[in-house]
């Protein structure tokens, strides 16, 4: 049986959610996916640090110290043998009876974790897919990973029910970001992403591409850009944890660039893997 960590005990897999507990009821609560390749953990640190931020920002005190957090879930991975795959790591602000406002002071925030075997997705980073277009309905803090997903969810619906890998939101004329992940484009050999601001999730993949982009003298502009400008983009793709970097080669039926993963795409899609490579050898 697969072991989860709940608090800060690590025990054999079993329902045990409290059908008060806040995130369940109001998705009161913050979460994170980390990778794991060849049973490390990538850029745990970097995860665990944006988890504080979304905490600090929905008023949720974590429970646990990063460095406990980190060693609590080395231990998960451990105990779960897992090579390949995530871990997903949430916090809600605990069970109480339902009131819409905080719980008193004496409920404490739940604190879950589990992995989840799954393939390295290198034949469609290789290969690239589709994606589809649709109304960004998010609320205004983006950049909060909050347990709200349910945008994302009819989001990526959309996108499966027409074949695609992704649902690319978009504000108005502004392109954000996709259900679950950041988009780039490139046009005459320059990159553009959309600022890390509240329209977005500031992503980790997204921040380590702008990284590998500039240590490659590759011209990045965290810059907003519209629904014209993706569809007339060369090349299109989306990050995201465990995805890593997918080729994006038609945007609703329209064809990208030449249809093909374009040359700046695959050259970051290298350099990414070389990360990777650099981790698990480490
Ligand atoms: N945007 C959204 C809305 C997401 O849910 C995610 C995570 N799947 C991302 C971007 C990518 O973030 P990361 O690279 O940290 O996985």
């Amino acid at each position: 049986m697969s072991k989860i960590l709940v608090d800060d005990q690590i025990i054999d897999r079993k329902n045990l959610i409290d059908i008060e507990d806040r995130g369940y009821q109001f998705g009161d609560g913050v979460y994170e996916v980390i990778g794991v390749y060849e049973g490390r953990p990538f850029m745990m640190d970097e995860h665990l640090e944006r988890l504080q931020r979304s905490a600090k920002e929905v008023q949720l005190k974590l429970p646990y110290s990063m460095v406990e957090l980190r060693n609590l879930l080395n231990q998960l991975v451990k105990a779960n043998h897992l090579d390949e795959g995530i871990i997903y790591l949430q916090v809600t602000r605990g069970a109480a009876s339902r009131w819409h406002e905080f719980p008193g002071e004496d409920v404490q925030p739940k604190t879950i974790a589990y992995t989840r075997a799954e393939e390295r997705m290198t034949e469609v980073e290789d290969q690239g897919g589709h994606a589809v277009l649709t109304e960004d309905i998010r609320w205004l803090r983006c950049d909060i990973k909050t347990l709200n997903l349910l945008p994302n969810v009819l989001a990526k619906q959309e996108a499966k029910k027409n074949g695609a890998v992704e649902a690319i939101l978009h504000r108005g004329e502004t392109v954000t970001e996709a259900s679950a992940s950041n988009v780039f484009i490139v046009k005459n050999g320059e990159l553009f992403t959309h600022p890390a601001n509240n329209h977005i999730l500031n992503g980790i993949t997204r921040q380590k591409v702008l990284e590998l982009c500039r240590k490659n003298n590759l011209p990045v502009h965290e810059q907003t850009f519209t629904v014209k400008d993706l569809l007339a983009a060369d090349e299109v793709f989306v990050t995201a944890t465990k995805s890593d970097i997918i080729p994006i080669l038609e945007v609703d039926g329209k064809q990208i660039g030449s249809g093909k993963p374009g040359n700046i795409t695959a050259k970051i899609l290298q350099e990414f893997r070389s990360l990777i490579y650099e981790l698990v050898n480490a």
